[in-house]
């Protein structure tokens, strides 16, 4: 029997917020363990919560660039469950009214355009992180309580693991370039929990579906579900049916694995939050913050396209980040935008990973990248000394005209100074100018290559090949 695979997403992204969502300690990561924690936080007796306004801000962005209808009467509930790393014995989250409903992202597919539905976003609070030490002993650090979530819920509209991926990839991308996330997925700020089933091809009904948790890396997303629909497929063809339960996908070995069964809503006791008032948000708050929202990468990769004349694939990876995108638009201004896109693609992006710099580096400035791509285009210098010049802005920081200058670099455009080069050459190879005499076209390249050699590579090959040839008549 033919099985179909059936996917929802649950991808949870922190919020980039300096202070956590219900007291004003910092979020920042990689601190000392339980310095950035107070009453709020942790939950002591008594300690109120108050809204971060921020993070209600960015919560309300995210849904507005994900195509979603804002809650504008929407609450908080309490969801209650022990575990150690959540001291208060319950999580503020949403369940009944999420503030956000109804998105949508469309993904490309090898069968063309798909949308993928988002069924809600919610807003949460972080819990603490257990630390297994090497001690053998498991150490808790609450500084991650309180940091702000997301959680956007889609639809089981996937059906593959590239289609999963793909989605990732371009809502990392929209959270990124609103300012709703810093998307880290190696610090934990967008984690996606995956839910899968299998069913017959033809059927209508879905199948019991799996949960596994945290994935942290789209490479860990793939495999997971191809993993997991290969073992449900084969549990059903040995006649067993699925358990609806939550499983951990273990990385170092690729497999996932039984942690509890499915619980329900009901098993939270969920109920209203009594510590923060039902949040309303009027229509202009919900204006404002749509007036201010930051150009698409989607819209960006067309607006390159059309006002750059740069092709399709070259838009798609220069607008993978805001910072790509922005060091792209501040060089095209000063040179030529096709080329611009072609250098960063190519030797830009070679030569900074090959040092580990990311584009936020601010080591090349678009001024200096525009100058080496200008002296190129005129034929001032050759492109193999183009690119050495880049390579000597990123490791001693030199001035692109300047070193060019200094280090005569500059391409022979004269003939004055060509020509004695070239009869120099002539001169010291008489056999190579017989041999070519005598009807050997290699002898040609040779002696064209004694001579780019006498100039460093700074000689135009066509003149210097023109030159030449009339030499040799
Ligand atoms: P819960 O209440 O347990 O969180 P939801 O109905 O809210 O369950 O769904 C959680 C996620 O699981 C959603 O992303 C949804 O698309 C996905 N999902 C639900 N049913 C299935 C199924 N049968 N197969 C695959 N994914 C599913
Ligand atoms: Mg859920
Ligand atoms: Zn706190």
């Amino acid at each position: 029997m033919n099985y179909q695979t059936v996917i929802g997403l649950e991808i949870h992204a922190e919020l980039l917020t300096a202070s956590k969502i219900f007291c004003s300690c910092s979020t920042a990561f990689g601190s000392k363990p339980n310095t950035q924690i107070c009453e709020v936080c942790i939950g002591l007796p008594g300690a109120l919560p108050v809204l971060n306004e921020k993070a209600v801000r960015l919560a309300v962005t995210a849904g507005l660039a994900l195509g979603c209808e804002i809650t504008e009467n929407c609450r908080f509930d309490r969801k209650n469950y022990f575990y150690p790393d959540l001291p208060k014995g319950y999580q503020i989250s949403q369940l009944y009214l999420p503030i956000c409903k109804n998105g949508h992202i469309e993904i490309d597919t090898d069968a063309g355009k798909k949308e993928i539905r988002i069924r809600e976003i919610h807003m949460e609070e972080d819990a603490g992180k257990l630390i297994h030490g090497k001690d053998g002993e498991t150490h808790i650090d609450y500084n991650r309580c309180g940091v702000p979530l997301i959680e956007i819920v889609t639809e089981p509209d996937f059906s593959s693991a590239e289609e999963a991926v793909a989605f990732l990839t371009e809502l990392k991308k929209i959270l990124l370039f609103t300012g709703v996330s810093d998307c880290k997925m190696e610090e934990g700020s967008l984690r996606a929990d995956v839910n899968l089933s299998v069913k017959p091809e033809n059927s209508e009904a879905l199948g019991t579906r799996t949960e596994m948790k945290n994935l942290s890396s789209f490479r860990a997303v793939q495999k997971a579900i191809i993993y997991e629909s290969e073992r449900q497929i084969k549990e059903l063809e040995h006649g067993n049916s699925i358990i609806q339960q939550t499983r951990r996908w273990d990385e170092d070995r690729n497999v996932s694995l039984p942690m509890r069964t499915k619980e329900e809503a009901n098993d939270y006791k969920y109920f209203p939050e009594p510590d923060i008032p039902p949040l309303v948000l009027s229509k202009e708050y919900i204006e404002e913050i749509r007036k201010n929202i930051p150009e698409l990468p989607s819209q960006k990769k067309e607006r390159f396209i059309a006002e750059y004349g740069i092709t399709e694939y070259e838009a798609l990876v220069i607008t993978d980040s805001p910072a790509m995108s922005e060091f792209y638009e501040k060089t095209a201004a000063l040179s030529d935008p096709s080329q611009t896109a072609k250098w960063i693609i190519g030797e830009v992006s070679g030569m900074f990973a090959e040092r580990g710099l990311s584009p936020e580096d601010s080591r090349l400035i678009p001024s200096d990248l525009a100058e080496i791509i200008n002296m190129v285009t005129l034929g001032k210098i050759s492109r193999s000394t183009g690119r050495d010049v880049l390579a000597k802005v990123l490791d001693d920081k030199v001035k692109p005209s300047e070193y060019v200058e200094e280090n005569g670099l500059l391409l022979i455009d004269s003939a004055d100074e060509l020509l004695p080069l070239i009869k120099d050459v002539i001169g010291k190879n008489e056999k190579a100018v017989l041999q070519y005499k005598n009807g050997k076209e290699n002898a040609l390249h040779y002696l064209l290559g004694q001579i780019m050699k006498a100039t460093k590579g700074r000689a135009k090959i066509n003149e210097v090949r023109d030159v030449l040839k009339e030499l040799l008549k």
